[in-house]
């Protein structure tokens, strides 16, 4: 049994929480808010993290290790309170001690706020991989912006996307420590003068930071998270003086912006001054801060590499490059060869992406005018890149322009995965078929000039947060056949529940458990939805932001072919399905936000005729985030995975949703190749075209029309989005005939024939439920504790630094 304890009885943490009710919030236990009691809650569990923290940073401190520094524009933490119980060994006192005090645990929990401060996957991987840092003892510390509002809170009106404000630290953040004291100053704009820059703008980074709690180790790693802060000098006391109010404040608004708000967008570049401007203050918080750590322990630059490694996920934090380059050289007066090695040996790039449209580029006369001595770096950068380049294909001046860090036409840009690529000693894709295609297609002339830089480490989740947390009576009946809860630090001992695949009591048991999930995600959808969802039927779930890529129009148009095909009469072989979906679109995003009101306007057809919700009841659950997710996927029977092939670099929600038994239906794309290897055909749904068909039929002339005409029951569902609702979503029929850039024609009967047999497999129970299993038995492999553990022997080498 790995779960620490402390050994606290309850009643000495009922003393502490009492404690810190008094001293931290100043009240009492008469006159105590639900807020008082759950923020003295929360401070009394960290407490417990403080103590391990303090040992983990001591082992540190003495061996001086080789830290992982984690650079992450986005963090998906989900909530802190039931992961700090869990990992702190102290469930039970506290919820003996709230029970004494007469208080409800759950209701406290409601009130512990998710830090939304990412969009989806990049995020949320982000997490997983601090989660199994600290769980592996890795020394580490990831580095983010502390956004004043997170991703923004989704509601419908009408069918339609609203989207609101999240205030996420409105009653104060009880998980985080502030370091006001130890602000850093980052510049904008200004000129640069024999290679001096003097900056125009000075805002101050104030770090704040958080505990992240390995789980069955007493390792404590840090998130540290930057805001921005104007400096005392910006408030305009005389303008004040004059009653001009907005004006006085001006320059702290103009500071304080920087870390406001996410872009509530993970493919497409803004283009907006601000977002850079995000992405150079993270940059040169985290350096400055990196660099501060390792002189705590080292002098001169010589260990420099051999004591930090910072990982850059995605290209956003990639200004990181230029800014080491800067430090090196103008602060420091290293010269550019030894500068060069220095950052050459230390970053390592994790790109995410296969869509052109979503490789990062910024104009040069933006990077010019807001950082002059990074853009000057940038080129030197370049002109050496150049140098190499020339001398490893003579005269080949088409190479040079295919892979200079700086893009010509139409307009000059820096190409951020470019520097990435260039600037790091390693650079991975996230699973197996995505690190194939950017060494074929989207990098292919970096490959071929460094082949040896490629990697491709398969992503991985977090078995604490997506079973143990999210799936707790799944967990307990997998432990009590697995003999104790260590699987959850090693989780390939999965494998040892494919007897239990066999053994038709426990299938029955596992039957229960998710009936026992879906019943739980009926409440919940009828509280917040008003849709009544069968606990009996078939959950079949597709929760991922909405991307036109991820076809969650595909989705809708089955159930739009099952509303014809029940209108005729034609039931048989139909099996009950609650179609759930969760996920949000960028704001700006017109195209997902048609195929979000056409899923809720099917979803009110369905659901509002008993004829249809006989065999089909929709519920799009709102404000997906990782409380939903860790919500649904306990729940879910059937994992849409229905990516055009080639488009997805890996998905995660695919293993999160294997791992608690969901059977895939899916494409071959992205880690969906993987998690079919290994837990075999037999227990996967594939359907559609693979990568290289997809390319080739786009290449041969892609006519969407033509399936159209060739597909009656394709044509009915066509119309009938065309006539929905009076013809308001006609345009989403349009762009399917004209366009339909993600080949939805082309896969729609292929997914129409493996839903048929999804449906069919479904009626043998018993046989789903052993494909069921084998799904979570033979997906161990998708831990972020193996992806970690991939990415030290790989690209870090890092050593685990056990407390002692
Ligand atoms: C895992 C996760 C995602 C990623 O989902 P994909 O299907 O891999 O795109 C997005 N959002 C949340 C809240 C998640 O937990």
């Amino acid at each position: 049994m790995t779960v620490a304890n402390d050994g606290v009885p309850a009643d000495e943490f009922e003393t502490d929480l009492l404690r810190n009710l008094a001293h931290q919030r100043g009240t009492t236990r008469q006159s105590a808010s639900a807020q008082d009691i759950y923020q003295a809650l929360a401070l009394t569990v960290r407490d417990r993290l403080v103590d391990r923290y303090v040992k983990t940073a001591a082992t540190y401190y003495e061996t001086n290790p080789r830290f992982v520094y984690y650079l992450s524009a986005e963090y998906m933490l989900g909530k802190q309170l039931p992961q700090n119980l869990l990992y702190s060994g102290l469930q039970n006192q506290a919820r003996d001690a709230l029970e004494k005090l007469g208080l409800d645990p759950a209701e406290l929990e409601d009130l512990d706020v998710e830090p939304g401060l990412g969009n989806g996957g990049l995020g949320r991987l982000a997490a997983c991989i601090l989660d199994a840092l600290a769980t592996e003892d890795i020394p580490a510390v990831g580095y983010g912006i502390r956004y004043d509002l997170g991703i923004f809170k989704q509601t419908f009106e009408d069918g339609a996307q609203v989207e609101r404000p999240d205030d996420w630290t409105f009653y104060g953040n009880p998980w985080e420590f502030a370091a006001p004291d130890d602000q850093q100053p980052v510049g904008f704009y200004g000129k640069v003068e024999d290679g001096k820059w003097t900056p125009d703008e000075i805002v101050l980074g104030e770090p704040s930071h958080m505990l992240v709690p390995g789980y069955g180790t007493q390792t404590v790693n840090l998130i540290r998270l930057w805001r921005a802060r104007a400096s005392r000098a910006s408030f305009d006391l005389s303008r004040f003086g004059e009653g001009r109010y907005g004006e006085a404040v001006d320059a702290i608004v103009r500071s304080e912006n920087i870390s406001k708000v996410l872009y509530p967008d993970d493919s497409t570049e803004l283009g907006r001054e601000l977002r850079l401007k995000q992405q150079h203050f993270l940059v040169t918080c985290a350096l400055r801060d990196i660099v501060r750590r390792y002189r705590l322990r080292n002098t001169g630059w010589d260990a420099f590499t051999e004591k930090v490694t910072i990982q850059l996920n995605d290209t956003h934090p990639v200004m990181a490059v230029a800014e080491l380059m800067r430090v090196l050289l103008d602060e420091e007066g290293l010269d550019w060869d030894r500068a060069w090695l220095i950052v050459r040996g230390t970053f390592a790039y994790t790109c995410h992406t296969l869509l052109p449209e979503a490789l990062e580029t910024w104009p040069v006369a933006l990077v010019e005018r807001l950082l002059p001595r990074h853009m000057e770096i940038i080129y030197l950068i370049n002109f050496h890149f150049l140098q190499e380049v020339e001398q490893a294909y003579p005269g080949d001046t088409g190479r040079l322009r295919e892979l200079s860090i700086i893009q010509e036409e139409p307009e000059r840009r820096v190409r951020m995965a470019h520097l990435a690529v260039v600037g790091a000693k390693a650079v991975n894709g996230v699973a197996e078929l995505h690190s194939k295609l950017l060494r074929e297609t989207t990098l292919r002339p970096f490959a071929e000039l460094w082949p040896e830089r490629f990697h491709n480490v398969t992503n991985g989740v977090s078995p604490r947060r997506f079973m143990l947390i999210a799936n707790p009576r799944l967990t307990g009946l997998i432990s009590s056949r697995l003999g104790d809860h260590d699987w959850l630090r090693d989780l390939d001992r999965l494998s040892e529940l494919e007897p239990a695949a066999d053994d038709s009591a426990f299938r029955d048991q596992w039957r229960e458990v998710k009936r026992a999930n879906r019943r739980d995600l009926a409440r919940y959808a009828r509280a917040v939805t008003g849709v009544a969802l069968d606990p009996d039927a078939m959950a079949d779930v597709m929760i991922k932001r909405f991307h036109e890529y991820k076809r969650q129009l595909l989705r809708v148009m089955h159930v739009i072919t099952l509303i014809h095909r029940i209108r005729r009469g034609e039931t048989a072989g139909l099996v009950p399905r609650s179609v759930i979906f969760g996920g949000k679109a960028a704001p700006g995003y017109y195209a997902a936000k048609r195929i979000m009101r056409l899923a809720n306007a099917v979803a009110d057809v369905v659901n509002g005729d008993q004829q249809l919700s006989a065999y089909v009841r929709m519920a799009f659950l709102p404000n997906y985030n990782v409380s939903g997710a860790e919500l649904i996927i306990p729940a879910a029977d059937l994992s849409e995975q229905i990516s055009l092939a080639g488009k997805e670099a890996s998905g995660t929600s695919n293993m999160k949703l294997a791992l608690n038994g969901a059977l895939t239906i899916g494409t071959l794309d992205g880690a969906n190749v993987e998690i079919r290897d290994r837990v075999g055909a037999d227990n996967f749904f594939l359907f559609g075209l693979d990568a290289g068909q997809a390319v080739a039929l786009k290449q041969a002339g892609y006519r969407p029309r033509s399936w159209y005409e060739a597909d009656w029951e394709l044509r009915e569902t066509i119309d009938f989005i065309a006539t929905i609702d009076g013809g308001a979503l006609r345009e989403v029929a349009d762009d399917l005939l004209n366009r339909d850039e993600y080949l939805t024609l082309a896969d729609y009967r292929a997914y129409i024939e493996c839903q048929d047999e999804v449906a069919h497999a479904w009626e043998d129970r018993d046989a789903w439920t052993r494909m069921s299993i084998l799904n979570a038995a033979r997906s161990g492999f998708f831990s972020a504790d193996r992806t970690v553990r991939d990415y030290g022997r790989e690209i870090w080498h890092t050593p685990a630094v056990p407390e002692a």
